[in-house]
């Protein structure tokens, strides 16, 4: 398969989809930059290797055309200083500008395309708006995995106006890399740690890691869903009654898989969902009326550190508690802690989903740890075994 360390890009226009959908604050000023620097290395190679850069990207979710605070104009200037060069802007993605200064790209320039979705054709897939970002170049590199999930116009659908000339950008392929890693290819014993409010978006993760893990480890507010389905006392702590049979059935096959599945055994329990509520410890299965579960206890935690130590291969998706709040953020901080250890003795850590990313990041192990995955929702749907679109488009079935 092509990739872009063989590809001779000399003398080619590349169109590039990556994802600068960053958040901007009311100045118009990047609050994080992370997903611009993320690109850089898949960018800056086209253009060593003599290629020049058209960038595609979305911003926000604009309703109808285009919005001013949604203009990726705003990034310009931070984009040509990570890059070093002067970027040039087309304020329409398709249409006359984009075709005037596509054509008259220069090896090793690079051009940023107006937000894709000022059209509504971009989400919709339709392909005669895919040709026509298609037109502007020779080749098609698919650097944006936290919309590979989607068929959208330009992370699928442009694919087939290339049939030859696409290929991986080296987000889209070091996300692969290392979600296979852990699915595919995770050295024994295996753990997968998730957290978060709901199991609703992660049951089916959960099912479909069955078969592949020897540990799974719940935390946050989604284990008083399994800690119900188990007779257990939760309080006014989240609960989803229509997934209570879907957790004793995920709990039931675990046990036919020999798959260690482990919930809290304590918590911290508050009175109100406040920081500044009161608080203390409680078996998290007897938890009195009037208090909720909002972090786990430090049974808990302590447990949870030893399994992880003890995994060479690990996965974490969702906090183990209201972790925004001090109050309630010890147990993820004592897991992400872990992990930043078990990565020092040798382990395969991977950290994905958007809150355990924000978690990791607010205790600066973000470098401590082996991976940490761009593309929350789009992982979750690799994990679960699913077809994403963005893959698909480029590898074939
Ligand atoms: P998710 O988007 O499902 O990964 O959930 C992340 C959110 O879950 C975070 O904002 C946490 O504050 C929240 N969360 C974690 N534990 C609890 C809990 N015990 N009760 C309520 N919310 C929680």
């Amino acid at each position: 398969m092509k990739n872009i360390d063989n590809y001779d890009f000399n003398g080619k226009k590349v169109i590039v989809r990556v994802d600068f959908n960053v958040p901007l604050n009311e100045k118009m000023e990047i609050a994080d930059d992370s997903r611009m620097r993320a690109a850089v290395p898949t960018i800056q190679k086209i253009r060593q290797s003599g290629g020049g850069v058209i960038l595609m990207s979305h911003l926000g979710r604009p309703k109808n055309g285009p919005e001013d605070k949604f203009s990726l104009k705003h990034i310009v200037r931070h984009l040509s200083a990570l890059l070093d060069t002067d970027v040039v802007f087309a304020d329409d993605c398709i249409g006359e500008s984009a075709r005037r200064s596509a054509s008259s790209l220069q090896p090793g320039a690079v051009l940023l395309l107006e937000n894709l979705r000022f059209y509504k054709e971009e989400t919709a897939g339709d392909e005669a708006f895919a040709k026509k970002l298609a037109d502007l170049a020779d080749v098609y590199v698919n650097d944006a995995f936290g919309t590979a999930h989607r068929a959208h116009a330009s992370t699928a659908v442009i694919a087939n106006f290339f049939p030859e000339e696409k290929l991986f950008g080296y987000i889209m392929g070091n996300e692969i890399k290392s979600i296979d890693k852990v699915v595919k290819e995770g050295e024994k014993p295996v753990t997968a740690i998730l957290g978060g409010a709901k199991v609703s978006g992660k049951i089916e993760i959960i099912n479909h890691l069955l078969d592949k893990v020897d540990n799974i480890i719940i935390g946050g507010g989604m284990m008083f869903t399994f800690i119900k389905a188990l007779g257990g006392k939760i309080g006014n702590s989240l609960i989803e009654y229509d997934l209570v049979e879907t957790a004793k059935n995920a709990m039931a096959k675990a046990e036919e898989l020999n798959v260690n599945f482990y919930l809290p055994t304590d918590a911290v329990i508050a009175d109100k969902f406040a920081n500044d509520a009161s608080t203390k410890y409680c078996s998290s299965n007897e938890i009195p009326n009037g208090w909720m579960g909002l972090d786990i206890g430090p049974e808990t935690g302590e447990a949870y550190k030893e399994i992880i130590g003890g995994s060479a291969t690990i996965l974490w998706n969702g906090p183990m508690g209201v972790f925004e709040m001090s109050n309630f953020e010890h147990g993820t901080f004592e897991v992400a802690n872990a992990l930043a250890d078990a990565t020092k003795n040798g382990a395969y850590t991977l950290i994905g989903g958007g809150d355990s990313v924000a978690a990791i990041n607010k205790y600066k192990l973000r470098d401590e740890v082996s991976y940490v995955s761009t593309g929350g929702g789009a992982m979750l749907e690799y994990i679960e075994g699913k077809k994403l679109p963005g893959i698909v488009a480029i590898m074939g079935e």
